[in-house]
């Protein structure tokens, strides 16, 4: 064990920005009032919300703040759209999404299936590139709502959002369409307007704010009925006295976010691709499991041929590195990831995926550390492979093509 944390799963959860939590920090002890409350105690929570209503509609490019609807986490913003725009919309029973959606889209869908909606569930090529024939295909007069993500939290592949909604747009003008956009937050620039979407999800702690909170886009010529039912807060659209220290932080996220969306494109990408061209530069069983597929700056996603990822994770746990097989919440099954056999990516990678993914508090020394030891991490598994004959021929293959590689 070492005392060295190298924290490389950001796309799981970020460490909380100092300046996200100085801001939060006032309305967990001195203003503590329910910003519902008459008094002008209540005055400085419901301005606080007011404003981070502002910062996060700013952050979407939304027409109006009366677009955001503030809720808990990534998940519940997904449960909101999904089951909102379909409780306001009974006479259609057709609905589609993507083989490679979080389980909080995927799991709802297999839920509506259940309860008799007609779901068609499009897949992706081998660098997880959405089948845009297919989606096409798939659209007709019944079809109540297009769940997309924005980018996969295991690949980092980007899904051309403004394409997607034209395509459903110029298909059926009615359908809704829902983007899960928790891994693009404060990754790539977001605008909801030119994209063209309907409802749009975020979480704040995948970009630097507390777990706990997140926001959900809704048009104004979107209804949907409310997930929580009870109060009047949030217009009736999500009951529950407000998190107010979390929603403030998550403005205060959103805010640094944006100041931040060039470094994560020139710096935060700059070290994923040293990382990744280290990696598969030094290590001859090692492939890039997303080709050249258009990818959020932070994501790396390869596979090592013929070895356990869990056993990969368990070494690099040992050196203070932290990375992940598979998303963050189907990681300690044995299951291979449905994202990467979506993609079909062959049997002899698929075991030995690690997914690393990085943020702006990474630095050059963590990524030259990582270079410096996953080889050797990487032999050492390798020599208890039950594959000894195919490593050896892979070795061959990759030596005849002129990579000198261990
Ligand atoms: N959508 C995507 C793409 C995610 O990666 C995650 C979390 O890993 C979620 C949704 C769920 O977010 P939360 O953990 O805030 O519910």
């Amino acid at each position: 064990m070492t005392n060295k944390l190298i924290y490389l799963d950001n796309n799981a959860t970020t460490q909380v920005d100092e300046k996200v939590l100085n801001s939060m920090m006032p309305f967990f002890k001195s203003e503590y009032a329910n910003p519902s409350s008459m008094y002008d105690f209540a005055k400085t929570s419901s301005k606080a919300i007011a404003d981070a209503r502002v910062k996060v509609k700013e952050f979407f490019n939304a027409e109006s703040e009366r677009e955001i609807l503030f809720t808990s986490c990534g998940s519940e913003s997904a449960n909101t759209a999904i089951k909102g725009v379909l409780e306001t919309n009974k006479d259609k029973r057709h609905i589609i999404t993507s083989k490679v959606e979080h389980p909080c889209v995927l799991n709802v869908y297999k839920k509506l299936e259940k309860q008799g909606y007609k779901v068609d569930y499009i897949g992706v090529n081998y660098n997880g590139e959405l089948d845009l024939e297919q989606l096409s295909e798939a659209i007709t007069d019944d079809t109540a709502l297009v769940s997309i993500m924005y980018a996969n939290n295991e690949t980092g592949v980007i899904n051309p959002i403004s394409k997607i909604a034209e395509i459903i747009k110029s298909k059926n003008p009615q359908t809704k369409f829902f983007v899960d956009a928790v891994q693009v937050a404060g990754k790539i620039p977001i605008d909801v307007q030119t994209c063209g979407v309907d409802l749009m999800g975020i979480s704040g702690h995948k970009f630097h704010a507390p777990k706990g909170v997140g926001a959900l886009y809704v048009n104004s010529k979107t209804i949907i009925s409310p997930l929580i039912i009870g109060g009047h807060q949030e217009r009736g659209k999500r009951a529950g006295t407000e998190n107010v220290p979390y929603i403030v932080g998550l403005g205060t996220a959103c805010e640094e976010a944006q100041s931040f969306l060039k470094y994560e494109a020139s710096e935060v990408k700059r070290l994923r691709d040293k990382l990744e061209s280290g990696i598969l530069k030094n290590i001859f069983n090692a492939r890039l499991n997303t080709g050249l597929a258009n990818r959020v700056p932070n994501t790396s996603n390869i596979g090592f041929e013929y070895i356990e990822g869990e056993l990969i994770l368990l070494h690099l746990s040992d050196l203070g590195i932290c990375a992940s097989s598979g998303s963050a919440c189907t990681s300690g099954s044995l299951e291979p990831s449905h994202v990467l056999r979506a993609m079909n990516v062959p049997f002899t990678a698929i075991h030995g995926s690690i997914r690393f993914s990085l943020s702006r508090f990474n630095t050059e020394s963590e990524i030259d550390y990582v270079i410096d030891v996953l080889p050797g991490v990487i032999e050492k598994i390798r020599n208890l492979s039950p594959y000894q004959d195919e490593l050896e021929a892979l070795r061959t293959q990759k030596a005849a093509a002129g990579c000198s590689c261990m």
